[in-house]
Order: structure tokens, then C-alpha cells, then sequence
């Protein structure tokens, strides 16, 4: 069994993880984003913001750990998450790793090797991680790795040169990950695009390359894979390899076009996965913005949705609809607290 935890804090027994949400944000902006006058913040007030929703949604809802899947280039900000973390009594795991090529990874790790990027993952989890140039003693808990193209106007990814639909700074940053997730047991919780289940299983590509670099896909979280697989075969394919498969976006109509469109697809898709038997190798969360500086979600703004979901959605909106599918209550409590202590826990 898994004995611990790394959050921003320390490390924690991972018996006492409880209800976990696998793939949240308290702080989300766009690369560029820190140095902008329309999203300065004060990082007093923020914290202030941020941890009153924190905590109500933690005193509804009993959860007590989300990971803050934030990469470095989108606003990870250390001493926030520690703040927060601090002020709710939350555990908060922090990532190490970086968003898609199209939306992401600065040039200065587009130029290092796949040793080189390891060690920058190691050393984000091992020592602590860095922030505006400077050294931080607050460490990561996790490695995050992304693929897929832009989301404005999205279309497929194209095919890189590896054969796979990954480009080749992403298949660096995904060898890394394969490699410290095997030198230091962590988990790896990937983002993969709805758009590119239309031409592939992006999931089972990055498993690919984790396992060629000997990472364990027991150790891997496969994100959005409920969004827009072609069928359940997708979800089921890399559940068959081992890997978990993370439900997310339920309340956050994300390329649908209303939020019960999406909640019913992915309703639909849980309970054939555990019926399937792969009730193991699920998790559940929001992928929420607890605060975006560029401002509060509004109707002009809808690509703020993802700030406007209640923490208390998933009992009051999406548990009856998985009761309805004869879902129960109880397997509710295995994906949000048995799954995640066996997968981050290490
Ligand atoms: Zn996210």
C-alpha cells in the first residue's frame, strides 16, 4: 500500500487523503497571463478568495485533498497553493510538467533533452519548485503532461514525427515523466484533447510512451477521457492496459453545448465502465478555476464556465443521474477516495 502524499506542505499519510479531487485550479491563467496589467493580482486577496470557496465546498462535501493540476507556464504559483492549503486545511498536491505545445511549453524547455527534463521534475518534486526565478522549498506531488491542439478552434492534432499525435516537445516531456514517474513513484495525470479521440486514443499513445520509458501505468491518470471518446471502447482500451481513467467536466459544458448534454454522455460512459469492471480505475472531479485574474466568469465570458460550477454539483446535480443508471452511492466513495489514495499515493 501507498504510504504518503506530497503537498504543498509536507507530506501526508495517505490515509488520511479522504475524498479527492484529481484535477482542480485555484489559481488558472494562460502563458503570458503574469505578465499582463489585466490579470495583476494581489495575491492577499486571492488567497482570501480562494480559500472561502475552498472551504465551503470542503464543510458541504467532506472533501479533503484536490491536486492543483496548474502546470508551470499557466500561473503555478507556489506560495498561493500554500497559503491556501494553510487557511482550509485542504491537501493540496502541486504538478510539475507543462500544458500542450499549442498552448504552452516556453522555448527554454523546448530546447532540453529528455535527461535534462527529467531532473527538472525530480527536482521539483525532490527539492521544490521554482517561482519567478527563484528557488522555493514547496514541492510538487504529481507530473502533468498534456496533448492536443488549441482550444478556440479545435481540430484534431496532427501527426508528429514519432508517427503518434504528439509533438515531438511533448514526446520529450512525456519520456521524462515516464522516467521520474519510475525513479520516484509519483503519479502522472495527463490532459488529452476530446477533438483527438476522432483520430486516435490519445490516451494510449501517451501510455506508450510512458511504458517505452519504463513508467507504470498503474500510475497514470488518462484526463478527459469522458468528453468525446468516439464509444465506451475507448474509455475500456485503456483501462485494459492498466492505466485509470479520470471523469471530469461534470457541471462544465466543455465542447458541448449544455451542461446536461455532457453530464448525461458522461453518466452513460461510468456506468458501462463499471459495469465493464473498471470501477477501480476511475476518478472524479470538476477541473475547475477557482481564480482566473483576468476576472469573473460572466455571460460575455462564457470561457469562464469553468468557474461557475458549485463544489456540491457532483452530490446534488450528478449523483442522481448515476443513481438513475443504477450507479450507487457507495462505488461513488471507491472512485473518490479508495482510487486516488492507490494512484498518488507513493
Ligand atoms: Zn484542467
Amino acid at each position: 500500500m501507498p504510504n504518503k502524499i506530497r503537498t504543498v506542505i509536507g507530506d501526508v499519510p495517505a490515509d488520511r487523503m479522504g475524498r479527492t479531487l484529481t484535477h482542480e485550479h485555484l489559481l488558472y491563467t494562460y502563458p503570458g497571463g503574469e505578465y499582463d496589467h489585466l490579470s495583476a493580482f494581489r495575491l492577499d486577496d486571492a488567497v482570501e478568495r480562494i480559500a472561502k470557496e475552498l472551504k465551503a465546498g470542503m464543510e458541504a462535501c467532506d472533501y479533503r485533498t484536490i491536486v492543483d493540476m496548474t502546470p508551470c507556464e499557466v500561473g503555478r504559483h507556489p506560495e498561493l497553493m500554500r497559503r491556501v492549503a494553510k487557511a482550509t486545511g485542504c491537501n493540496v498536491i502541486a504538478v510539475t510538467g507543462f500544458f500542450p505545445e499549442s498552448m504552452g511549453v516556453p522555448y527554454w524547455f523546448k530546447r532540453q533533452t529528455v535527461e535534462e527534463l527529467t531532473e527538472f521534475y525530480v527536482r521539483d518534486i525532490t527539492q521544490g519548485m521554482v517561482f519567478a526565478g527563484t528557488q522555493t522549498d514547496i514541492k510538487a506531488g504529481a507530473i502533468k503532461i498534456a496533448t492536443g491542439q488549441e482550444g478556440v478552434h479545435p481540430k484534431p492534432s496532427p501527426v508528429g514525427p514519432n508517427g503518434r499525435h504528439i509533438s515531438s516537445s511533448e514526446d520529450r516531456l512525456i519520456r521524462a515523466a515516464g522516467r521520474a514517474q519510475q525513479r520516484l513513484g509519483v503519479c502522472i495525470n495527463t490532459h488529452t484533447d476530446p477533438q483527438d479521440y476522432t483520430v486516435t486514443n490519445p490516451g494510449i499513445e501517451q501510455l506508450d510512451i510512458i511504458e517505452e520509458e519504463g513508467g507504470d501505468p498503474g500510475k497514470v491518470i488518462i484526463g478527459h477521457a469522458f468528453v468525446a471518446p468516439r464509444d465506451v471502447e475507448q474509455i475500456v482500451d485503456i483501462c485494459r492496459r492498466g492505466a485509470n481513467v479520470q471523469v471530469d467536466h461534470i457541471g462544465i459544458p466543455w465542447r458541448h453545448d449544455s451542461v446536461d448534454d455532457l453530464d448525461e454522455q458522461i453518466a452513460t460512459l461510468m456506468s458501462e465502465v463499471a459495469e465493464r469492471g473498471y470501477l477501480a480505475q476511475m476518478t472524479i472531479t470538476y477541473d475547475r478555476w477557482f481564480f482566473n485574474p483576468r476576472g469573473p466568469a460572466t455571460d460575455d465570458n462564457p470561457q469562464l464556465l469553468n468557474e461557475k460550477v458549485p463544489l456540491d454539483y457532483l452530490y446534488t446535480s450528478f449523483a442522481p443521474r448515476l443513481e438513475k443508471k443504477g450507479f450507487r452511492t457507495a462505488d461513488l466513495e471507491t472512485i473518490l477516495v479508495d482510487n486516488p489514495r492507490r494512484i498518488l499515493g507513493f
